[in-house]
């Protein structure tokens, strides 16, 4: 499994007390990662995610510049809403207003950051309501009713990016298998034209006895 702090994020940890749960190992395999409208600015996330015993999330996503991430992927952060759903999936805070469209940087780093997720935690894809979802639907995990993050995430954009990734990497799958192919049957050419060798030399060495034979029998 790879590194466990994005190399994208600038690494600021959050308070180290406010995450976890007893009798639930961390980190652990995630199956998901849930997006949050922070509701406020980069400060105000800052003072909050240093404070014990507050709320907590895996990434702040700040509306200029890279993602900041809290806590190592796989920590049980405390935003999803519930236990369950803070145990099932980590969390990455876009900061901004219901109403405030994402920044292009934002949902640049909302891509890569689905695209590290499905490479390190080996997800099938990056999918809505599977792998790739929002706070107000953790509802059927126990969580309270939200509006968060309040259509502020460009899903028709950040979905077809990584979907276009899983298909180069059928793309390449499919080329690997096709080299292979090509490889066995190169090997299999060596392999009969070895042996069409070998025998036509075992023919050869026996004509070479059946000449000296006949030669030896020569009348001088
Ligand atoms: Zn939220």
């Amino acid at each position: 499994m790879s590194d466990r702090w994005f190399s994208k994020a600038v690494r600021e940890p959050g308070h180290p007390s406010a995450h976890g749960y007893d009798g639930e190992a961390e980190p652990a395999p995630k199956a998901g990662l849930v997006d949050h409208s922070a509701e406020g600015p980069l400060s105000v996330m800052r003072r909050i995610i240093q404070a014990p015993g507050s709320p907590s999330w895996t990434f702040s996503n700040p509306k200029a510049g890279k993602l900041i991430q809290h806590y190592p992927r796989g920590t049980h952060i405390w935003a999803n809403g519930s236990k369950m759903a803070n145990v099932a999936f980590d969390a990455c805070e876009s900061e901004g207003m219901a109403g405030e469209a994402l920044t292009d940087s934002q949902t640049q780093n909302l891509i890569d950051l689905g695209r590290w997720y499905v490479e390190c935690e080996g997800w099938q894809g990056f999918r809505r309501q599977i792998e790739a979802w929002e706070h107000n639907e953790m509802t059927r995990f126990g969580a309270a009713p939200t509006a968060c993050p309040s259509d502020r995430i460009p899903w028709d954009i950040i979905i077809p990016a990584l979907e276009e990734d899983m298909v180069s990497q059928a793309d390449f799958d499919a080329f690997v298998e096709q080299q292979k192919a090509i490889n066995d049957f190169q090997n299999k050419a060596l392999t009969d034209l070895k042996a069409a060798i070998d025998l036509l030399s075992g023919i050869a060495v026996k004509h070479q006895a059946e000449i000296e034979a006949l030669l030896a029998a020569q009348p001088k």
